[in-house]
């Protein structure tokens, strides 16, 4: 399905939040990095497409009642072997049944386990005044607690991208610290520009979310991604 009708078929069954897979197609589709992911209804379907999408690999809830998967025992990494696949899915299914049993469940969302990376977070959401305004800021707690993060109004020139990362009090994180790699600063430098064009592009998005995105020495790929339209 293409994002119009990813979009389409959102509306007409009433929701605003698309899930994960269809937020990671669509932006799939636009050409930015994400890390692919496909939909199993039963174990059996998960562990054919764990085979062929080769271990380790994460297992996710695929539900627009979650906002935070992780929150209901909803998400698994580093599965290593078909008999994980199994497990890991008959107890996602149990956790997010137990801690929201309103939660309409679509299936289980099978991906490769990308390599740890920095964690970053790239959001879009609507100003009223200004339209869709980019966030840049580092992954995990730095986020939460600190609120560490940089805005820019979309459109974003080439200038502003490279300043809103800069703009982070963890930059010095980015450019490597301690015998960490550094990030590909200019990799995420095009993924941020690429998200002002595809907001622009999609004037019917209200909230972007990648995060995380991971970053490595050579580029940078989103590993969760939620849209919601208006
Ligand atoms: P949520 O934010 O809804 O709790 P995420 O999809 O962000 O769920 O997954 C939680 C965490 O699991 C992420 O922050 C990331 O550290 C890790 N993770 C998720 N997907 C992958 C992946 N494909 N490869 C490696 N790590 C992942
Ligand atoms: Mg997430």
């Amino acid at each position: 399905m293409s994002a119009t009708e990813l979009i389409e078929q959102a509306r007409k069954q009433g929701r605003a939040v698309l899930t994960e897979i269809e937020s990671k197609q669509i932006l799939d589709e636009a050409g930015i990095p994400v890390a692919k992911t496909q939909l199993a209804s039963d174990a059996d379907k998960a562990v054919s497409i764990a085979d062929s999408v080769g271990y380790p690999v994460v297992l996710k809830i695929v539900s627009a009642d979650v906002t935070h998967k992780s929150d209901v025992g909803g998400v698994k990494v580093g599965i290593e072997s078909a008999e994980e696949v199994r497990s890991a899915f008959n107890d996602i299914v149990a956790s997010v049944k137990k801690t929201q049993p309103d939660a309409a469940i679509d299936g289980v969302a099978v991906q490769k386990m990308a390599p740890a990376g920095t964690e970053v977070i790239i959001g879009v959401s609507k100003d009223p005044q200004f339209g869709p305004v980019v966030m840049f800021g580092l992954g995990g707690i730095l986020v939460e607690v600190l609120k560490d993060v940089a805005f820019r109004i979309v459109p974003l020139e080439a200038r502003d991208a490279r300043q809103i990362i800069r703009e982070i009090k963890g930059f010095p994180v980015l450019e490597g610290v301690r015998g960490q790699d550094p990030a590909d600063i200019d990799a995420l430098e095009g993924l941020i520009l690429q998200i002002s064009q595809f907001i622009e592009a999609h004037p019917e998005i209200e909230e972007l979310d990648l995060n995380p995105v991971f970053a490595y020495k050579d580029g940078c790929i989103a590993v969760d991604a939620r849209i919601v339209i208006a």
